[in-house]
C-alpha cells in the first residue's frame, strides 16, 4: 500500500485566528499563511500527494495563485481528494508539534473534523510540544507531521510493473 509523509510549519502572529485540522481554536494568536493556515489539513494534504505520485502542496496549489488567498484548507483537502481518482484513504496518522495553546484537550475534536473532511477514514492525532527548543518551543511557530496510507479503490485495477 502507497504511503506519504507530510510535514509543514507556519508561524504564530498575531490578529489571525487559529485553525487546526478544520476547527477554531481559541488562542491569542494565529497561523500566518497564504491561504487560512491550517498547519494540520497541509500537512496531511502532502502526505496524500506524497502517497498517490502527486507532488506537493506548492505544487497543486501556488502560493502566487491570487484565487487561493485566505482559502478554507478544508476546501484544498476536497480537492485533493478529487485528484486521488484511483485511490482511497485508508488510514491518516498526524502529529502536531505546539508549545502553546496546550492541544491535548482539543486531540478528539481536530482528529474526529480531520476524519470528515477524509470521509470518514479512521485518524489518530498527537500532539506534543517542543520541550522549549528552538523557535517552535518559543511559541513562534506551529509544525505538523502527518502520515497517510492509500488503497486502490474498488473497482480499480492495480497498476502491474
Ligand atoms: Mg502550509
Amino acid at each position: 500500500m502507497p504511503v506519504g509523509l507530510g510535514f509543514d510549519i507556519h508561524r504564530l502572529v498575531e490578529n489571525r485566528p487559529l485553525l487546526l485540522g478544520g476547527v477554531k481554536i481559541p488562542h491569542s494568536r494565529g497561523l500566518l499563511g497564504h491561504s487560512d493556515g491550517d498547519v494540520a489539513l497541509h500537512a496531511v494534504i502532502d502526505a496524500l500527494l506524497g502517497a498517490a505520485g502527486l507532488g506537493d502542496i506548492g505544487d497543486r496549489f501556488p502560493d502566487g495563485d491570487a484565487t487561493l488567498k485566505g482559502i478554507d484548507s478544508a476546501k484544498m483537502v476536497a480537492a485533493v481528494l478529487a485528484d486521488l481518482k484511483r485511490w482511497t484513504v485508508v488510514n491518516v496518522d498526524v502529529t502536531l508539534v505546539a508549545e502553546e495553546p496546550k492541544l491535548g484537550p482539543r486531540k478528539g475534536a481536530i482528529a474526529k473534523r480531520i476524519s470528515e473532511l477524509l470521509g470518514g477514514v479512521p485518524v489518530n492525532l498527537k500532539a506534543k510540544t517542543a520541550e522549549g527548543l528552538g523557535p517552535l518551543g518559543h511559541g513562534e511557530a506551529i509544525a505538523c507531521l502527518a502520515v497517510a496510507e492509500l488503497a486502490p479503490r474498488k473497482g480499480t485495477r492495480r497498476a502491474r510493473s
